[in-house]
């Protein structure tokens, strides 16, 4: 399959991993968009929340527990973190493989929030 971020989980392509386990996998954005930048993925290829299934459910409440697991080991729950899923070409959605964005480490109030 043809999918960057298959490629990273299984080692195709290096990636700078922070955590896995037999589900989720979370590693450094290559380009990021504030000063710590996380993704957040299932190892499960499913592109986005449109293509979600209730057999996900466990999958997206783990998800989110690792978000929470990794916020807290990097100290983003100090900062204060965003955290944002695109979904779909209109959101801005490039790669296809659904992942959270995790996004902190600001030490002062972001310059889009006055
Ligand atoms: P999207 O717009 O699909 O929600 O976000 C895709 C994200 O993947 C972007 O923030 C982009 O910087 C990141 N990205 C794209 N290619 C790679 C890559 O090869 N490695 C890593 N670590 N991140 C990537
Ligand atoms: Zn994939």
């Amino acid at each position: 399959m043809d999918c960057i971020f298959c490629k990273i989980i299984n080692g195709e392509i290096p990636g700078k991993f922070v955590y896995r386990d037999k589900n989720v996998v979370a590693f450094f954005d290559i380009r990021p968009k504030s000063p710590i930048h996380l993704l957040v993925m299932p190892i499960k290829h499913i592109e986005s929340l449109i293509n979600i299934s209730f057999n996900d459910k466990n999958l997206l409440a783990e998800m989110t527990l690792v978000v929470v697991k990794v916020a807290n080991k990097l100290g983003l729950d100090k900062s204060g973190y965003k955290v944002i899923i695109n979904n779909g070409k209109g959101s801005g959605q490039v790669v296809f493989h659904l992942h959270m964005h995790l996004l902190g480490g600001w030490h002062e109030t972001p310059h889009w929030q006055v």
